[in-house]
């Protein structure tokens, strides 16, 4: 995700200064399948070695292994508003795209295996080949050898250890092994700004060796390289495939809204990790976007919508889903009693409601959850006389008083009792909540039915 985030913001800022440039995203659905995953049946284990693209889907819902885990990150990029022209490296291989890299990369392979040594220092093994043919019998790249090529046939010969050999096609028999892939596509694609993980960029890493195949032996430029940090997830670690550490990007936008994502990866620079918090920071970060109040070109840059600054805080949009439970009309009550516009951006609500509830079940901390009684909480009778006159005054006057009239109220009346205030929020809490904590009380008390806020405070004052 930071990696087309990154090439995004690049891309869109490249617009901006009026420049011409395409937004190219190339899904490696050629690359064969490493290990058997924790999430795959044992029976995959006879697909490994296999490009991804030729493996069946996994549960039996999509063409191919490949397109199964590609579809729900295309979904995402599209909700994040990230619209690039998507390649599929299978294709591009099938379509022979690759076939004039491929064949220079077999004549030149000794000049690679220089390059490779020198930038990389170490060598290549006995009988390495640029190309990884795909074995027509077992249909594995990662047992086969290249023992000769035709240049005019454009075909590979290699020979599988499980025993066949036989004649590959440059277009659909293999591909180039992922050091000379990766140089490959940048003049096919005119690539002229690559970003790429930090794991790519270590010396003699796959960026120094692709940049020398680029230029010596594609003669092409190598890209501007835009090295990107990991992101980390606070408490847990780097997030990488690598590290087993994953979110996807579906669950962060389970409780991100997808601007607000945008902007968590574009304030940061790209060669700083990013550490994300998914407790309360979260609201903060929210916040933060919504109020427009943050790095003024990153909120530029991820408010695709265009939209100007979003009224409801998040934190109260937490207060107002606990408090409707669930019922969108209900919320949106709540919303409009505490004094907010709920006839614009009605689609925006509704995504933030399902955000909050996901951020509820999974990340928040236990003392922001809180659940509205039904009946006045037994605990009430521990009340003092005074905090007891308190919420009957409360009764008496929160009337129609607006959100920051009732927080008011509540110390006017809490010095008029010779109460402390924090000792009054909590004769409230308990009344309402059953507990001594709470969500702002001016708030939280006008996003309440106010007939049932005095009928809740007449009830406690004369318990
Ligand atoms: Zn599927
Ligand atoms: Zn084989």
């Amino acid at each position: 995700m930071r990696e087309v985030m990154t090439a995004e913001a690049v891309y869109r800022a490249l617009l901006d200064r009026g420049a011409e440039a395409r937004l190219i995203y190339i899904a490696d659905t050629y690359d064969r399948l490493r290990r058997l995953y924790p999430f795959l049946p044992e029976s995959f284990s006879e697909h490994i070695g296999k490009p991804l693209s030729e493996i069946p889907c996994p549960y039996g819902c999509c063409p191919s292994y490949a397109e199964h885990f590609l579809a729900p990150f295309l979904q995402s990029m599209e909700r994040l508003g990230i619209r690039p022209e998507v390649y599929r490296a299978d294709r591009l291989y099938k379509e022979g795209k690759y076939n004039e890299a491929i064949k220079t990369a077999l004549s030149r392979s000794a000049d690679i295996a220089r390059i490779l040594k020198e930038v990389s220092g170490r060598d290549v093994p006995e009988g390495w080949s640029p190309f990884d043919a795909i074995c027509s019998s077992c249909g594995r790249t990662n047992t086969t050898r290249v023992t000769g090529f035709d240049l005019e046939a454009e075909t590979v010969d290699y020979q599988c250890s499980c025993g066949f050999s036989g004649t590959a096609p440059m277009s659909g028999g293999g591909k180039l092994v992922w050091r000379v892939d990766w140089p490959a596509r940048w003049p096919i694609f005119n690539v002229t700004v690559e970003p790429f993980g930090k794991d790519h960029a270590t010396a003699g890493g796959s960026y120094d060796t692709g940049k020398r195949i680029s230029e010596e032996i594609y003669g092409y430029p190598a890209p501007f390289p835009i090295v990107y940090e990991w992101i980390h997830l606070k408490g847990v670690g780097a997030m990488h495939s690598s590290t087993g550490i994953v979110v996807t990007i579906q669950e962060m936008l389970d409780v991100v809204p997808p601007e607000v994502l945008r902007y968590l990866i574009i304030r940061n620079k790209p060669e700083k990790h990013i550490e994300f918090d998914p407790a309360l920071p979260l609201l903060s970060l929210v916040d933060e976007y919504d109020q427009r109040k943050g790095d003024e070109r990153a909120i530029e840059l991820s408010n695709v919508s265009k939209s100007g600054p979003f009224e409801i805080p998040f934190r109260h949009m937490v207060t107002a889903v606990q408090i409707a439970r669930g019922d969108q009309e209900g919320l949106f009550q709540a919303l409009q009693r505490s004094g907010y516009d709920i006839t614009a951006r009605r689609e925006e609500i509704i995504g933030r409601a399902r955000n909050v509830q996901t951020w509820l079940d999974k990340y928040a901390p236990d003392y922001v959850k809180f659940q509205v009684q039904e009946s006045l909480p037994a605990a009430v009778k521990n009340l003092s006389e005074s905090e007891r006159r308190g919420l009957g005054l409360l009764a008496e006057r929160v009337d129609d008083k607006s959100a920051a009239e009732i927080h008011d109220l509540v110390y006017a009346v809490a010095a008029e009792e010779k109460l402390d205030s924090k000792k009054f929020f909590q004769a409230i809490y308990l009344a309402f909540l059953g507990d001594r904590q709470g969500p702002k009380v001016g708030w939280f008390l006008s996003s309440l039915e106010r007939d049932f806020v005095c009928q809740r405070l007449g009830e406690a004052a004369r318990a």
